[in-house]
């Protein structure tokens, strides 16, 4: 996976996240304060411009430059939590041109301990973590046993997207949505549903690249 194919993921998740914007702020106004669809479509419209501004070389500095926008961008839990997510994956890809199914792994599990390291939260609080942390698994366990690329990216996206689902009777214990104690219960965590769109889109830049 080359930087076309980084570049195309961002593009992809900028195309998803206009498309579900009101579904995500419907998500958000149930549980929280209805800015997450529109937090998320300007911070990725702002990376789209970034990356036609100033096109990066590899991988690495695409999803660097995606994480940076994003912490500049958007405000909220949010635009901190992806920005270190896309940064901390882009770390861990240093200069390489080429990046393999097993170095895709290794930059997810980087992006969730960047996630966790800054928010805190586990699985079973209600947050992006719930869907994330299954996705890595799923990778994981894709890369050990040689799946080919287009179905490791789609185990990916069906394991963020049950996870995300699986947040609906969860009652939260981090973010916003902890303020509502018991009666978070019964919606979508917001950030959830969103990680499960740009793990999708991981699935839809291959299509496209491939
Ligand atoms: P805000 O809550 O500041 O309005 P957003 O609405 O953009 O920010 O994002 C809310 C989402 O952020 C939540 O649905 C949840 O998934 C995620 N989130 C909030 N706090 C945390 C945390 N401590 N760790 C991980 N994710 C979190
Ligand atoms: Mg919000």
């Amino acid at each position: 996976m080359d930087t076309s194919f980084f570049v195309a993921w961002m593009e992809e998740i900028a195309t998803a996240v206009q498309a579900q914007r009101d579904h995500l702020t419907q998500l958000d106004a149930a549980i929280g304060d209805a800015d997450h669809g529109s937090n998320l479509d300007r911070g990725f419209g702002e990376v789209r411009r970034a990356l036609t501004d100033s096109p990066p070389r590899t991988p690495g500095g695409t999803l660097v430059l995606a994480g940076s926008t994003l912490i500049r961008k958007v405000g909220g839990a949010s635009g901190p939590l992806y920005g270190t997510a896309f940064r901390q994956m882009g770390k861990s890809m240093g200069e390489t041109r080429d990046i393999s199914l097993a170095e895709l792994s290794a930059a997810l599990d980087a992006a969730l301990a960047g996630v966790q390291k800054l928010g805190a939260a586990v699985e079973g609080d209600k947050t992006m973590v719930d869907a994330l942390a299954p996705a890595v698994r799923a990778l994981a366990q894709a890369v050990r046993e040689g799946a080919k690329p287009e179905d490791a990216l789609s185990a990916v996206a069906a394991a963020a997207q049950e996870g995300a689902k699986a947040t609906i009777p969860l009652q939260a214990r981090k973010g916003r949505a902890s303020y509502l104690g018991s009666r978070s219960a019964g919606h979508e965590d917001p950030g959830a549903a969103s990680t499960a769109l740009i793990l999708s889109a991981l699935r839809t830049a291959g299509f496209r690249t491939w």
